[in-house]
């Protein structure tokens, strides 16, 4: 009977979701008419708590109205989780626990019917600690696949968008610098998840694999974490807004299921214009991230040798670099062929076949280490290296 049930319910999930993919178009968005999403938001605290869980329940509802693609229920507190029941999941279509933390007092009723709501087919976003969330419930750290272990980074920093043709990473391009707590994991999600953002761990000094934000599935029911959302200025920013309307759109089944579905299906990058706006800007995105790497040498003190080179990716006839900008070069001067320049921050436009960048730095500031960050369009998106450099 419950087999039957929970088959029943999978092949009405999968029609559905047969019915609102739009194979042609990987931006297909809520079809007009259709019902708007129901999401229920919890941002109850045992743990921890932020003071963006307040931004957190005026922020969603408003995205939800603006977008008028979804309505938002609220269980604010702990005394409100009784609200969390089977009764209530059953007339919505996503749960998002919104910087949670601790072990909420749920009783086994309440977890079972989260468990079954989702392996029923519905869907479940995650924001910041709500991986900080639940310790004493192994079932819910296998539902959003990690829990918070430490967060050793609170600065800002480049994160780089793994696939951009997630419905919570479309408009993203490549990478994007913000301002966040940054966290690490107990265990590294990846083998179970579909990595949609990851620290760029250069760019905090470090090395090492450090996803940010995932999607997976859970039974017939789909999965969506974001480890950002700490400060004010991330549920503020436009940017981190469009990924939680595009990730409760996706949860909610609304859209192709992307790679957590299966695999993603690639696409041929749109034509760009040559002209590129400010470095941080998005020109495009891509389904595949093309491979960059940055070879640095040393060949006498104070001056740096970086070659910058397209290596792979799929669609690297499309991705061959087009501009690099520098910035943040104190007391240096930077030559690539017959251009040199002196000031801190200024941009280079490459010639339209470039699959390699050549450039030296000199005159480094012996006395301190000097930062080399450079941002690379090319003809999928821009995104960030950091480089730090010590002259000594
Ligand atoms: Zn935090």
């Amino acid at each position: 009977m419950r087999w039957g049930r929970s088959l029943l319910a999978a092949a009405m999930v999968l029609a559905w979701a047969m019915i609102w993919a739009h194979p042609a178009s990987p931006t297909v968005q809520v079809a007009e008419g259709a019902p708007a999403i129901r999401l229920l938001l919890v941002t109850a605290t045992a743990g921890f708590r932020h003071g963006t869980v307040e931004t957190a329940r005026s922020v969603v509802p408003a995205l939800g109205a603006a977008s008028g693609e979804f309505v938002t229920t609220i269980v604010a507190e702990v005394a409100d989780l009784g609200q969390l029941n089977a009764e209530t999941l059953r007339q919505h279509d996503v749960v998002m626990f919104a910087n949670t933390s601790g072990n909420l007092p749920l009783d086994d009723g309440q977890k079972a019917a989260l468990l079954q709501f989702m392996a029923s087919g519905g869907g479940f976003v995650g924001t910041h600690s709500a991986t900080d969330t639940l310790y004493d419930w192994p079932e819910y750290g296998q539902l959003i696949d990690a829990y918070f272990k430490e967060h050793p980074w609170t600065r800002e920093a480049a994160v780089n968008v793994e696939d951009g043709s997630h419905p919570a990473t479309q408009g993203l391009g490549w990478s994007f610098r913000i301002t966040e707590e940054f966290y690490t994991f107990r265990e590294n999600p990846r083998p179970n998840v579909h990595v949609l953002l990851t620290l760029d761990a250069a760019s905090v000094g470090s090395s090492g694999d450090y996803p940010l934000a995932w999607c997976s599935t859970y039974g017939s029911g789909r999965v969506y974490y974001n480890a950002l959302g700490h400060f004010e200025g991330t549920w503020q920013d436009v940017g981190f807004q469009q990924q939680l309307l595009g990730a409760i759109r996706w949860a909610a089944g609304r859209t192709p299921l992307g790679a957590c579905g299966g695999t993603t299906p690639p696409s041929t990058p749109t034509p760009q214009p040559t002209a590129t706006p400010a470095p941080t800007a998005t020109i495009g995105t891509c389904p595949v991230r093309p491979r960059v790497a940055l070879d640095l040498t040393r060949p006498a003190p104070g001056t740096l040798e970086v070659v910058v080179s397209a290596t792979d990716g799929p669609s690297i006839a499309g991705n061959l670099l087009r501009r690099i900008a520098f910035t943040r070069l104190a007391n240096a001067e930077v030559t690539m062929g017959s251009f040199i320049d002196r000031r801190a921050a200024f941009a280079v436009d490459l010639s339209p076949a470039a699959r390699t960048a050549r450039f030296t730095v000199e005159r480094l500031d012996a006395a301190r280490a000097v930062h080399v960050d450079l941002t690379v369009t090319d003809g999928c998106g821009t995104w960030n290296t950091f480089v730090g450099v010590g002259t000594g």
